[in-house]
């Protein structure tokens, strides 16, 4: 893997034409300024997301540093103290979370529990005063995300979605491809995540607890690659579900297809799916295409403007998007994945699953 110095020396050298457009505007949102300590980080969940990434990234952090944990399961907590180095008193459970507030060591909260418990526990970080993460989806309904943005405000605390390909080299350069168009006008975008799920006690498959099912899960990418593509707001939405195994998902959308209108004209063809692997970005502009495949994953990912190969290795996405968001706690960065930007993909989710379910489309207001 690339190291953050080794990537931010790449990025000052340049990396070529193509591949110099998007790396600038990433290495300009991560070194803006610098704090004179690192933040505290709570990690609040310490499963699959939390241990194989977020806990690995937060030793490469310039700018984060884990100082505590929240979990159920308090031997684990203590294995997370001795491994990364913090006192065991700022292991926390979900019923003493609040006494959060009297840790000063605790600067930042970041939340990485089952969708549907995402809304509570930013909420009462919120009122306990410290800057908040939540992994994404924000929450499992746009009521839940307006609550939650009312609630930062509230407590003056700043509230951000863990939307780490914004911190990644290849769908950064998309972004700034994108928005400079050396191919032309962007005419239709195809996106594209999904994968055999498996394992039906996962809390994922249980609406209660996940709001819904592949569209919450890995669909919310395609949505986040084609709107930071079409740079627009999406008008117009229509969408169809199929289920190939309705015994198996009875409780939560397994393959959804659907489309998003920009006002521009371009239109955004999208598919996400817990039946089959299926994971690319591709845009198709008037003098020719880019994209990624794979597009969203931790690794692995490539892609291709024109007829030039993107390869731009891999950092830490992770730890980059958590020292952005140290930096603009603080004031010196602004927010690149707000809460309002969890909001707007809440609604448009919404808007797919209205349109799923009454057949017709769904015209969006913004
Ligand atoms: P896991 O099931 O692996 O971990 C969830 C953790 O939440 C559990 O280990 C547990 O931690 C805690 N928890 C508390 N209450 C419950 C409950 N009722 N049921 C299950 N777990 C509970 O999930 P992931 O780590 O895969 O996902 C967590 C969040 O992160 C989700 O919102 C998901 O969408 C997001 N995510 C984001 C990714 C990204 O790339 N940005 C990638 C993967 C996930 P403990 O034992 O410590 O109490």
């Amino acid at each position: 893997m690339t190291t953050r110095r080794d990537f931010l020396k790449t990025t000052s050298l340049g990396v070529g034409l193509t591949a110099s457009m998007g790396w600038a505007a990433l290495q300009a949102a991560c070194s803006p300024g610098s704090l004179d300590k690192p933040l505290g980080v709570a990690l609040v969940g310490l499963g699959s997301y939390a241990t194989g990434q977020l806990g690995p990234a937060l030793r490469e952090t310039k700018y984060c540093r884990l100082a505590g944990v929240v979990t159920g399961d308090r031997t684990k907590g203590e294995r997370w103290a001795a491994d990364y180095g913090f006192d065991p008193s700022h292991i926390y459970s979900y019923d003493t979370f609040d006494q959060i507030k009297n840790d000063p060591d605790i600067d930042l909260v970041y939340v990485v529990l089952p969708n549907a418990m995402h809304a509570e526990f930013v909420i009462r970080a919120a009122k306990a005063g410290k800057h908040v993460i939540t992994e994404k989806p924000m929450a499992v309904s746009v009521a839940e995300c307006e609550q939650m943005i009312r609630a930062c405000q509230e407590n003056k605390v700043t509230l951000s979605v863990g939307y780490r390909c914004h911190f990644e080299p290849h769908n950064v350069e998309i972004m700034q491809v994108a928005k400079e168009k050396p191919l032309g006008e962007i005419k239709l975008i195809e996106a594209a995540f999904g994968f055999r799920a498996f394992g039906w006690e996962n809390w994922r498959f249980h609406k209660n607890l996940a709001g819904g099912g592949a569209m919450m899960d890995v669909g919310i990418y395609c949505i986040q690659a084609a709107c930071y593509v079409a740079n627009e707001l999406p008008v117009r939405i229509t969408a169809q579900e199929v289920k190939t195994y309705p015994e198996r998902f009875p409780d939560v959308d397994e393959t959804i297809l659907w489309q998003m209108q920009f006002p521009s004209g371009t239109l955004a063809n999208c598919s996400t799916s817990y039946a089959v692997n299926i994971h690319h970005l591709d845009v198709y502009c008037e003098q020719g295409n880019f994209g990624l495949s794979p597009a969203f994953g931790y690794d692995g990912i490539q892609g291709y403007v024109g007829d030039k190969k993107l390869d731009l290795g891999q950092v830490s996405e992770q730890a980059l998007h958590m020292d952005h968001i140290a930096l603009a706690t603080q004031g010196k960065a602004q927010l690149a994945t707000p809460g309002e930007m969890g909001l707007r993909d809440m609604k448009i989710i919404e808007a797919i699953y209205a349109a799923v379910a009454s057949k017709q489309p769904v015209e969006l207001a913004w």
